[in-house]
């Protein structure tokens, strides 16, 4: 509304924006342009809108967040091409933004054309001066296999912009852009990614999504995966073998996001064996997001005993294989279901993989996403339930210390943390503590220094000669003096 436009269009766009350059070109009104898919306007008559859900008005919204909450659930409930209804949300002064349903998933042969526009395949040359843009290079040399994801993971606003039907482009399409990739004279023989929001999502999650869209009120695989759900790797290897036999062609790797979870699922280890074998650069990154199942659930992601179990596997092929690459787990901190217990675990996890990340993604609200809703309204817009949201930016900043605990610049919070969550038995010499006690009473300057550190350097450091009984006796000091 206070955009001020006369109408906006959502999602991917390539439908709904020839639609209505189509429609201004015939000499309509844009007032009268309220039939495009893909598109919302606003109006002050609603009496020939048809067939659409009433949201609460924003102003109601406003004073009652629950109101919102239940609002977003509908609207999240219709971001399906297929069974999406059109959805009216009424403003003061007899206003309202009317939002068509989102425009129809392109066809393979549609992506196929939409890809095959002459991009320049670069940077604006605005950017000459400040010296290009480093990360071309992985962008230039990647390709773009599919749209859309149906892994429906809480804190992801892609349902809303791409949907949960994925959108493919054809073998023959994305050989032909290798081809010109391999031509271009910077191409070094590696085609960094291929793949979309999800890489290993290469074809629709069911046939019944062929015909009526994904399903409203259900996930594809959350909870548990849903037994229509077509799992199968085969047509998304082929292409990975054409690509890799191609003339030019050193090394075709997959960085996009790999479904750990999908992966596993599938009984043909085929494609886990040559992912590992011919498209993994040393390590290949997956995105548990956390190991407490009580957050997981709020996230969206499977149980963590999934990943374990991937995690095996993967270990398992790869030792096969004779090949010595590593598996890296994103993490995030502070997402809404997360307290300090949850966050201690993870830190934990960490711990016994043996694991320092370096960076740790700290949950942040974004717009149009489950997670989102729950740091603002306190509930689960699924069903209502209340949900614990960190927010103070102190605890936020102890979750995020707790996966770095090793980092010595983090000892204060994640000290404050395990002793705020009644975790002090993770403060001593064990090799299952997080940190050590930093003053120690009447111990030579060199143990001090050495006590400093954390439990990464065990081994390097550790006081062998104390005996457990002082060193239960120095934590208590510890505690005592603060
Ligand atoms: S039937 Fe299952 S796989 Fe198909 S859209 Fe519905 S939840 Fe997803």
């Amino acid at each position: 509304m206070d955009s001020g436009a006369d109408i906006l269009m959502y999602g991917m766009g390539e439908r709904a924006v020839v639609e209505l350059a189509d429609a201004l070109n015939s000499g309509l009104d844009v007032a009268d342009i309220t039939f495009v898919d893909g598109t919302v306007y606003r109006t002050s008559d609603i009496s020939s809108v048809v067939d659409y859900i009433e949201l609460p008005s924003y102003e109601s919204m406003k004073e009652d967040k629950l109101l919102y909450a239940r609002s977003f659930y509908t609207q999240y409930c219709n971001t399906d091409a297929y069974s999406g209804k059109r959805l009216v949300e009424p403003y003061a002064n007899k206003q309202y933004i009317v939002q068509n349903p989102p425009s129809k998933p392109l066809t393979v042969q549609e992506m196929d054309d939409v890809y095959a526009l002459p991009y320049m395949r670069t940077y604006h040359p605005s950017y000459e001066e400040t010296g290009g843009v480093p990360a071309i290079e992985e962008v230039k040399f990647s390709l773009i296999s599919n749209r859309g994801c149906y892994g429906g993971c809480s804190f992801c606003a892609l349902t809303f912009h791409q949907g949960r039907i994925m959108q493919t482009r054809s073998h023959e399409s994305l050989i032909e852009e290798a081809k010109i990739i391999t031509n271009d004279k910077d191409f070094k023989g590696y085609i960094h990614d291929v793949g979309g929001p999800t890489a290993n999502f290469y074809h629709k999650a069911c046939k019944k999504q062929e015909k009526y869209g994904a399903c409203p009120n259900k996930q594809c695989l959350f909870p548990k995966p849903c037994e229509n759900l077509i799992i199968n790797h085969d047509d998304y290897l082929a292409l990975l073998r054409k690509l890799r036999a191609l003339p030019g062609i050193k090394k075709v790797f997959v960085r996009s996001g790999i479904r750990f979870d999908y992966m596993l699922y599938d009984k043909d280890d085929t494609f886990f064996r040559e992912l590992c074998e011919y498209h993994v650069s040393g390590q290949l990154k997956v995105a548990p997001e956390h190991v407490a199942d009580s957050v997981l659930s709020k996230m969206g992601k499977p149980e963590n005993l999934v990943y374990k179990a991937f995690a095996k596997k993967y270990a398992r092929i790869n030792e096969k294989l004779g090949k010595k690459q590593y598996l890296v787990p994103y993490l995030m901190s502070s997402h809404p279901g997360s307290d300090l217990k949850a966050a201690i675990e993870l830190a934990e996890h960490v711990r016994d993989i043996g694991y320092m990340p370096e960076q740790v993604q700290d949950f942040y609200p974004t717009p149009s996403t489950i997670s989102t809703v729950m740091y603002y309204t306190g509930v689960d817009p699924r069903d209502m339930t209340k949900v614990y949201v960190p927010k103070n930016p102190h605890e936020k900043a102890m979750q995020r210390a707790l996966i770095q605990y090793r980092n010595p610049d983090n000892y204060e919070l994640v000290k404050e943390a395990l002793l705020k969550a009644g975790r002090g038995d993770l403060i001593g010499f064990d090799e299952k503590c997080l940190i050590r006690p930093r003053k120690m009473a009447g111990v030579s300057g060199k143990t001090k220094q050495k006590n400093n550190m954390g439990s990464s350097e065990k081994g390097k450091a550790r006081n062998k000669n104390q005996s457990g009984q002082s060193k239960k006796k120095t934590i208590r000091n510890v505690h005592k003096k603060k």
